[in-house]
């Protein structure tokens, strides 16, 4: 399924869908999905210096730094499997993403120079700040548009509709503090702004301040 990136009116829309006998202030869940947009920038790309969304291919052992790399709403896919040197940055040229890696044996390619970073170390507070002193990445770019499974872009749902299914399950959170709910259609999962969301947020907060954490 082809997922289209939703611009703020999109968000605003799923809001203003939500019947009007809901238990749920509607102040609170539009303030919620203004929160969530909130740093989004509707600008096409800039060059690569200055650019603030960033497409991404992040090696393989670097799972947890790319999936704060979505988390900060930046496009970060990682390959499904091992892929060799040369087929990882060829993917990378092919599809106009830059690689982030900690091989230093891929600045071997003639592409390394327009199509690479290498990172030190592997824990995500490391690759981020090493990251950070290469491209000038926005740790707040827009907080959890994306899926942090798979990284395709996730939509703002009714949580009249999706949150019940949630709580006979996980959580007996009221929804009002887990707003705004999201749904990946790619993947099928929701996600919500549990303690685990907010701890990543207050990561985020303070890479974006220079502090990595
Ligand atoms: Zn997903």
């Amino acid at each position: 399924m082809r997922i289209v990136e939703p611009l703020i009116s999109d968000f605003n829309d799923a809001s203003a869908s939500l019947p009007t006998r809901s238990t749920i202030s509607r102040r609170a869940l539009m303030g919620a999905t203004v929160a969530a947009v909130a740093g989004t920038t509707l600008t096409g790309r800039a060059s690569f210096a200055m650019t603030t969304k960033h497409r991404l291919l992040v090696d393989n052992m670097l799972v947890r730094a790319a999936r704060m790399l979505r988390a900060a709403g930046h496009d970060a896919i990682v390959p499904a499997s091992q892929m060799s040197r040369a087929k990882l940055i060829q993917r990378a040229v092919r599809e106009d993403r830059i690689l982030v890696s900690g091989d230093d044996s891929l600045s071997r390619f003639d592409t390394a120079q327009t199509h690479l970073v290498l990172v030190d170390g592997t824990d995500p507070a490391d690759v981020a700040a090493s990251l950070s002193g290469h491209l000038s990445i926005d740790w707040l770019h827009a907080p959890f548009s994306r899926c942090l499974n798979c990284n395709h872009v996730v939509e703002i749902v009714d949580p009249l509709v999706w949150w019940p299914s949630i709580t006979e399950v996980r959580t007996s959170a009221p929804v009002e503090v887990a707003l705004p709910l999201t749904r990946c259609a790619n993947c099928d999962s929701l996600h919500w702004r549990g303690g685990h969301a907010q701890r990543m947020q207050a990561r985020l907060q303070s890479w974006s301040a220079g502090r990595f954490i």
